[in-house]
């Protein structure tokens, strides 16, 4: 049921979305972990975001977008400000006829993925097991298995904190591993992908192949948020954990796992200070015993 209000005594006459006050993150991130944010709003369309952004800008309110969730640690404090959650609008996905596709940023990637394989499109088969939305995929330049977002992306629109609409074409996105150079202040509303005509056979081929190579190496069933800490440069962030003997410890609720030791889990009640905790413990042992400082691929927001 929409709320036409967004703070106190505030209106907005013609937003046509959802806000949540409270909200707490633990609902919204693939750890279930996180305080709640001061408010979350759910924009419907372009025009609600802007709305959304002008007034949270003419407030100086902090604001913080959320794809899926699923690359994401939010302290125990939760968000102050406001979290824009682009899942209930932003979910348009066209095929040009061209090869191209056209997606909302709150499209699911596996959606995206199905998509694809019906229109007999082929390039996008590795994300097939990567969870999240295309927002949150072209942020960290999601990949697998050799393919990464950075080969399909041909633009993104965007829109800044004031409202503002920008459009950033693959080579001013600055793709590296696992993140882009999109500024801070944009919030990507749409992706353009340029794929290559493929063969039902090869295209569903190559998705098998793909789903059984992550059940083979990352059967997780427990709340995660993927790999915490980036590859160093030739070897698996998850070999040197487990080399340092890591592999299964814990600390509370938190849980190097035991399938892949470079995933996390939250055994139930898991806190994010457990999470850091850990990574910090890992980060420290890896390094004294293997001399590599890991990195850490999640992103980590929100008060203490
Ligand atoms: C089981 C599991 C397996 C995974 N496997 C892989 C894998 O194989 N490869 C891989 O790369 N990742 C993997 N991940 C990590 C994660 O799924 C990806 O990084 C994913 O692309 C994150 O998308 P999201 O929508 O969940 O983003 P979120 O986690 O919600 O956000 C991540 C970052 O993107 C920003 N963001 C989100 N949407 C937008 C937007 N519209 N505009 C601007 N910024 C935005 C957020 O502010 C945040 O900084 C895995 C995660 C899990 C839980």
């Amino acid at each position: 049921m929409p709320v036409p209000v967004f703070y106190s005594n505030v209106h907005f006459t013609g937003f046509k979305g959802q806000i949540l006050f409270d909200a707490s993150m633990k609902d919204y991130t693939s750890i279930k972990i996180g305080g709640p944010a001061d408010v979350m709003v759910f924009p419907n369309d372009e025009d609600d975001l802007i709305m959304v952004l002008k007034f949270a800008s003419s407030k100086n309110f902090p604001v913080f977008i959320l794809g899926g969730g699923t690359n994401l640690l939010v302290r125990d404090n939760g968000i102050r400000g406001v979290v824009i959650n682009l899942s209930e609008g932003f979910d348009e996905v066209l095929c040009r006829g061209d090869n191209r596709v056209i997606a909302g940023a709150g499209v699911r990637l596996i959606e995206l993925v199905n998509f694809c394989r019906e229109k007999e499109l082929s390039g996008l088969e590795f994300a097939v097991g990567i969870p999240g939305t295309i927002g949150g995929a072209v942020f960290m330049n999601a990949g697998a298995y050799g393919g990464e977002m950075k080969d399909i992306i041909e633009k993104v629109e965007a829109i800044d904190l004031k409202g503002q609409k920008h459009i950033f074409d693959n080579a001013a996105l600055k793709f590296s591993y696992r993140r882009c150079e999109l500024p801070s202040d944009m919030i990507v509303t749409k992706a353009y992908l340029k794929l290559k005509k493929g063969t039902p056979e090869e295209i569903k081929k190559r998705i098998k192949e793909f789903r059984d190579r992550r059940k083979a190496t990352q059967a997780i069933n427990l709340p995660n948020t993927g790999s915490i800490f980036k590859n160093p440069k030739g070897v698996p962030a998850g070999r040197l954990i487990e080399e340092a003997g890591l592999r299964g410890i814990l600390l509370r609720d938190a849980q190097i796992s035991e399938v892949h030791a470079n995933y996390i889990v939250n055994l139930g009640r898991a806190t994010a200070m457990d999470v850091l905790a850990l990574i910090a413990m890992v980060r420290d042992k890896v390094f004294k015993i293997k001399g590599i400082l890991l990195e850490t691929e999640i992103k980590v927001v929100g008060e203490d």
